[in-house]
């Protein structure tokens, strides 16, 4: 009888390790059951948790990596994926979960890559965004489902065009002066959303996080902020202007990023579409106001980016599979950008944490706050910048730091570094050949993070009451500078 258990046992274990991943869609209790599934198997660097319910009562899943779920680590950042925030646009729905089945199998593979970034980056993962939506849509299945079937939640509305408008008030103020980042809620935000919007809208400010993609289908293009055009759209013009944020060569960088680790999004030439490498400002491809992408970078630390992933918006089970392969080195490539520019504390002298702390970098109008621990995340080009931190009552504190495609480090003012060559893919990365793991085609040439990324801290004094003036005199043998108009405390 033992043997025979033994026999049986041994087929059962055989039988898991050959076991193909599947790839089929998954309606709403089989999304749950995956996400529990990928947390029974990897309980130690993973969490599941919900930020709320759609309209009709289904939980907005959320699944962690990290290796100590739950917790924000001082200095490791957060990183999030969204997808199918339209209902009837799935791929991205079922590459997620295919991610995270990927991330937890590689793990415990001990796959050196995946390790690192589970250990040194904490990586929320929502599948889905409007399971009202998807449920609507599913129901007609993948060859009827019409094109806008499923795309709205349970009310009617498209999520994506259902976030408060913060582009009308950042425009004004980089003509009037003003805040450059982490633009006020309007008042009455609250009565405006639907609950889906609300609850993610509670996420993003309860985590720090400082990069994201959200998940869409309909084209393959990468697609970087702004999405709400400066100009008013023309009439019988079908492209509208080119509306770059601060960060316009940053979101070109990470929409590049994704669509050349992709398998054919750089092409360009997709669904009868061309995209020059297969990116595309939002605003200059159509505008749209409230959409998340924006309210990501204009409310809140995050950058985000919306990646469009199929021609057709419902694939064919048949076809999840080639959509996983082609896909899968970009998301984790992305991930991986979030180890790109400068991070650290800002302390007082009594070495307390400073939250809100604002960052800000000379030359762009966008800024960024330290985290409830103190520690901020600067996401940069390899250059060399001037970073100021600022905080009410102490003193601002600038220091000069290059980003190098090697190791960034730390230096005072000197004569400005030679510039460098732009080539976005090899920029701070270590090359490497070794394949992903075994399941790769060997051919693919792979690249990690730095290993770490030496920290910038800012120590900031106290200002002297009365006695320091409100200005600052310029001392350039310093890096000291005249703290700008626009660096004011975060409103919030
Ligand atoms: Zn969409």
């Amino acid at each position: 009888m033992s043997g025979l258990l033994s026999v049986f046992f041994h087929l059962l274990l055989l039988f898991k390790l050959v076991a193909p991943v599947t790839f089929r869609h998954h309606r709403y209790d089989d999304l749950v059951r995956t996400l529990y599934k990928v947390h029974n198997e990897c309980p130690y660097i993973t969490r599941v948790y919900s930020i709320g319910r759609s309209v009709k009562g289904r939980h907005l899943y959320v699944l962690e990596f990290s290796d100590y779920p739950g917790i924000h680590e001082p200095l490791e950042p957060e990183v999030k994926y969204v997808g199918n925030m339209h209902g009837n646009e799935v791929l991205g729905r079922e590459l997620l979960l295919q991610l995270a089945e990927f991330l937890c199998e590689e793990f415990r593979n001990a796959n050196q890559r995946i390790v690192r970034l589970v250990e040194g980056t904490r990586v929320h993962i929502m599948p889905s965004m409007n399971p009202d939506g998807y449920e609507v849509a599913a129901a007609q299945g993948a060859d009827i489902s019409g094109y806008l079937v499923g795309r709205n939640n349970a009310n009617g509305v498209d999520l994506n065009r259902n976030f408060p408008d913060l582009n009308t008030y950042v425009y004004y103020n980089e003509k009037h002066g003003g805040p450059n980042h982490h633009l006020p809620l309007p008042d009455n935000w609250k009565s405006q959303v639907e609950p889906e919007t609300e609850a993610v809208i509670h996420w993003i400010r309860s985590f720090n996080f400082v990069l994201s993609a959200n998940l869409h289908g309909g084209a393959v293009v990468a697609n970087y902020p702004y999405d709400k055009s400066l100009e008013h759209r023309v009439r019988g013009v079908r492209r509208t202007a080119n509306t770059p944020t601060p960060d316009d060569k940053l979101f070109q960088k990470l929409a590049k990023v994704y669509s050349y680790a992709h398998g054919w999004m750089h092409q360009g030439w997709n669904c009868g579409d061309y995209f020059p490498d297969g990116i595309t400002n939002g605003a200059s491809w159509y505008s749209l106001s409230k959409g998340m992408q924006d309210f990501n970078y204009l409310h809140t630390n995050c950058f985000e980016i919306t990646l469009e992933l199929s021609c057709d918006k419902f694939p064919r089970q048949e076809e999840l599979q080639r959509e996983w392969l082609g896909n899968r080195e970009a998301l984790i490539q992305f991930l991986e950008q979030v180890h790109q520019g400068i991070k650290g504390m800002v302390l007082d002298e009594n070495y307390n944490n400073l939250a809100e702390a604002v960052i800000s970098v000379s030359g762009i109008n966008h800024d960024v706050t330290s985290g409830d621990h103190g520690d901020y995340f600067r996401l940069l080009l390899p250059g060399t910048y001037t970073v100021t931190a600022t905080a009410p009552g102490f003193d601002p504190e600038t220091v000069t730091v290059t980003v190098g495609p090697g190791e960034p480090k730390l230096r005072s003012i000197g004569p400005r570094e030679e510039k460098r060559k732009k080539d976005y893919l090899l920029e701070g990365f270590h090359v490497t050949v070794k394949p992903l793991s075994h399941h790769l085609p060997e051919s693919r040439v792979l690249f990690a993070f730095p290993h770490s990324l030496p920290e910038v801290n800012f120590h900031l004094k106290r200002s002297i009451p009365q006695a320091t003036p409100t200005r600052r005199v310029p001392n350039p043998g310093h890096g000291r500078r005249v703290l700008p108009k626009k660096v004011q405390p975060r409103v919030s």
